[in-house]
């Protein structure tokens, strides 16, 4: 079979790897779209991780075989899955905090989402693992993972009817976040970004006010736009960590700030502290989904809760990987979610 293959920085090879075998409780997959996620960008053109490795983990597939104990799924299912699964007993997940068991990182599908087929473990297949209602295409199924895992970090943010959000970075994650916060009941939604492109993207797609701040002074519109009261809610889709001091001072008393973005360890900032006693804010942290999120998000899709064709601007073939990973991440490109597809 097929595989894109990173081996370092500019060295994505398109190469040829053995069909993973499946065990009893195992499912294969025929890959048929798996979006390209900022964190493989990310991982790509930083080199955090050490090649070869097969990244990719927003998968739309067609089960081809299953193991003799699967009895949910069989071949021809169109399926949506994620890459992390928790244990269900440990310290964390006792408590909730699934994402942050010690087995959640380590758990994986064979050999990753930029694959021509995928073996996904029993853990996988019993917890994370739906499938596509009729109807919606293999692009827009790959968008079930990142809304999952925006819903992730949006659930912690109490967003309630009248509610105003902002969210700074209108990537995919950024404007996925601000139609969900709609969706939520918020009734002012405002994102932040540098690039014209997305902001216009953003208007389309029904988000009430897109804001540049290399034009206009961000504090100065959201005091406008909120009556001077300052944003409920402020999600951080941007890889800045200065966006945090600036966030935490846009927010009324009593609003959280939503950090959904991998800043390096040790990454300091100064914020200020007076707010969390005097005006009782909060500042959450979320990473990834757990399994709860991924039929709600399978829902949203199949529903047409939130816009997604607008949102999806580029198909590349997988045999060119590396070149999609060039063009996403050059912001003077008007790019903003890439699926990768099995060439023809
Ligand atoms: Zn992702
Ligand atoms: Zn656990």
């Amino acid at each position: 079979m097929k595989a894109s293959v990173y081996y370092g920085k500019n060295d994505i090879r398109f190469e040829d790897l053995p069909v993973p075998e499946i065990e009893d409780g195992d499912i294969l997959l025929k890959m048929k779209s798996c979006g390209l996620c900022g964190t493989d960008i990310h991982k790509a053109l930083h080199q955090t991780v050490t090649g070869p490795v097969v990244l990719g983990h927003e998968v739309a597939a067609e089960v081809v075989k299953v193991g003799r104990r699967v009895t949910r799924f069989q071949p021809g299912d169109r399926v949506v899955t994620a890459i992390h699964v928790p244990c269900y007993s440990c310290h964390y997940c006792d408590r909730g905090h699934f994402t942050l068991c010690e087995q959640f990182k380590p758990t994986h599908i064979e050999p990753g989402g930029f694959a021509e087929y995928i073996r996904l473990p029993e853990l996988h297949v019993k917890h994370l693992t739906h499938k596509i209602p009729d109807g919606v295409s293999w692009e827009k199924a790959a968008m079930v993972e990142p809304i999952g895992c925006c819903l992730h970090g949006l659930k912690q943010a109490a967003i309630t009817s009248g509610c105003s959000v902002l969210v700074m970075g209108s990537g995919t994650i950024g404007l996925l976040s601000a139609q969900l916060s709609a969706m939520m009941g918020a009734s002012t939604v405002i994102v932040s970004d540098l690039s014209t492109f997305k902001l216009d993207l953003a208007l389309r797609l029904g988000i009430d006010h897109a804001i540049n701040p290399a034009q206009e002074n961000l504090e100065a519109r959201i005091g406008e736009i909120t009556d001077g009261l300052g944003v409920d809610v402020v999600v951080i889709a941007a890889g800045v960590s200065a966006l945090l001091p600036q966030a935490i001072n846009l927010l009324r008393r009593g609003g959280r700030v939503v950090v959904f973005s991998p800043f390096d360890h040790h990454n300091m900032v100064s914020i200020d502290a007076g707010r969390f006693f005097r005006d009782e804010i909060s500042v959450i942290g979320t990473y990834s989904l757990s399994s709860y999120e991924m039929p709600e998000a399978v829902e949203i899709v199949r529903k047409n809760r939130i816009k997604l064709d607008e949102m999806i601007t580029h198909c590349y073939p997988l045999s060119r990987l590396g070149e999609a990973i060039e063009f996403a991440s050059n912001p003077d490109n008007d790019v903003l979610k890439v699926i990768m597809q099995m060439d023809e």
